[in-house]
């Protein structure tokens, strides 16, 4: 009898597309290793942490690209609402 070990293969699956990843460049490349998460608790009826609520997303490069640029359009477009003061006579909260 012989044995044979035959090493575990990981395979990721891009979050968004849904395609298998691979090393290589074009659909489904995944050179950057692209990984998302969002840190945060989950909070009972009083407002206190109770338990994790982290989630992460994996991404090809193509899609990490997509989701970075809409983060950072995101955070660029609510940091503009927030820092621009209401203009006088126009009565807007902000
Ligand atoms: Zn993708």
């Amino acid at each position: 009898m012989a044995t044979k070990i035959i090493p575990a293969k990981t395979e990721t699956t891009c979050d968004a597309c849904g395609v298998a990843c691979h090393n290589g460049s074009g659909k489904g490349g995944r050179r950057n290793n692209g990984r998302l998460t969002v840190r945060r608790d989950a909070l009972d009826a009083a407002g206190c942490p109770v338990a994790n609520a982290n989630c992460d997303f994996d991404f090809c490069d193509e899609c990490l690209c997509a989701v970075t640029d809409a983060v950072n359009r995101t955070v660029e477009a609510i940091r503009k609402k927030c820092l621009t003061p209401p203009r006088w006579g126009q009565g807007g909260t902000k």
